[in-house]
């Protein structure tokens, strides 16, 4: 498949869609974009993409049907629309590229091979600035030939990994994020009792980045967006605990206990009810300051 001769419809522009396509569109793919929103719609126009009234429209004629959208239940009313309306070519393939519930997505994968159609899962880490640098790690989940047939439009965004069937890249996705999560608590208490202690949070990173305590989250997230209190990575704190839930989920499915997994959830979903809605995820070092403020004060 070439990039001028493949023909994508891209469901969901939002922070992960919107630069995504622009990777497709700069590689001379046709993309033809839907989003609810007509500011991501807009938005989307502005780089270079074209985008249609309704999902069914932006389908029509595509050879790649990618989903980029916030959860499982979004992803499977979008197939249901798609399917009903006899939108997908029986030949077109569709990636769910959203970070969605495994169980679901085995589910899609089944139900879409019914009527002739490819699905597979390739869901992404690396984060908005992954998306625009094309420096995403994409996590693929399906049969050996589609994921092959698929693979050069997916390694114009970064790595690409084939990690198993459908829904092995929604497992290992929610497993990661859940350890991103783990990290940026973790992170955020130990900086704010260093700090208590009277060592200024930069010396405190330093250390732990030559440290055996570094991680993505001292690395990248502390000093670019909560030291410069921008708290502008892109991706929501709800959408966070929406990953860590599926990785206690399929957890729990499988048997295998997630104890420290399942506390970060209660924890992190105090937070977000605590949190403006729509609060980026690495607003959780402000809550976590907050939330020590308010223990101090109770203290003296
Ligand atoms: P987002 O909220 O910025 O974008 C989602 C878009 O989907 C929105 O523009 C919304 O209007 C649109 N939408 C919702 N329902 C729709 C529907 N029925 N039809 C068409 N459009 C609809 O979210 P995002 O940050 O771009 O994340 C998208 C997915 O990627 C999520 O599953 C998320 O967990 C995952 N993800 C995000 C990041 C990140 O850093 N933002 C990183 C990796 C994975």
């Amino acid at each position: 498949m070439s990039d001028a001769s493949t023909r994508i419809a891209l469901i969901g522009l939002g922070n992960m869609g919107g630069p995504i396509g622009s990777q497709w569109i700069a590689a001379g793919t046709a993309v033809t974009g839907f989003d609810l929103s007509a500011d991501a719609r807009a938005g989307f126009e502005k780089r270079g993409g074209t985008t249609a009234e309704t999902a069914a429209a932006a389908t029509a004629g595509a050879d790649v049907v990618v989903l980029l959208l916030p959860d499982s239940r979004i992803v499977d009313a979008v197939l249901d629309d798609l399917t009903a309306s006899g939108a997908l070519a029986a030949s077109s393939v569709v990636i769910d590229m959203s970070s969605s519930e495994p169980e679901h997505t085995q589910r899609n994968a089944r139900r879409l091979a019914e009527l002739g159609i490819r699905f597979i899962d390739a869901p992404v880490s690396g984060g908005v600035r992954g998306a625009e640098t094309a420096a995403l790690t994409v996590m693929v989940g399906g049969t050996g030939e589609t994921v092959e047939e698929m693979r050069p439009l997916l390694e114009r965004l970064g790595t690409v990994i084939h990690v198993g069937d459908a829904g092995a890249g929604h497992a290992v996705k929610a497993l990661n994020n859940l350890l991103s999560a783990v990290h940026l608590w973790a992170t955020s208490e130990a900086v704010l009792v260093a700090e208590r202690f009277g060592i200024d949070p930069e010396t405190t990173l330093r250390v732990v980045n030559g440290s055996s305590g570094r991680s993505g989250s001292s690395e990248v997230k502390w000093p670019k967006f909560i030291l410069t209190e921008s708290y502008d990575s892109g991706f929501a704190a709800q959408l966070m605990l929406k990953d860590a839930r599926i990785a206690t989920g399929l957890a729990a499915a499988v048997g295998t206990p997630t104890r420290l997994g399942e506390q970060l959830v209660d924890e992190w979903s105090r937070a977000v009810d605590a949190l403006p809605a729509g609060a980026d995820h690495t607003e959780i070092a402000r809550f976590l300051r907050e939330t020590a403020e308010k223990a101090q004060e109770g203290r003296s």
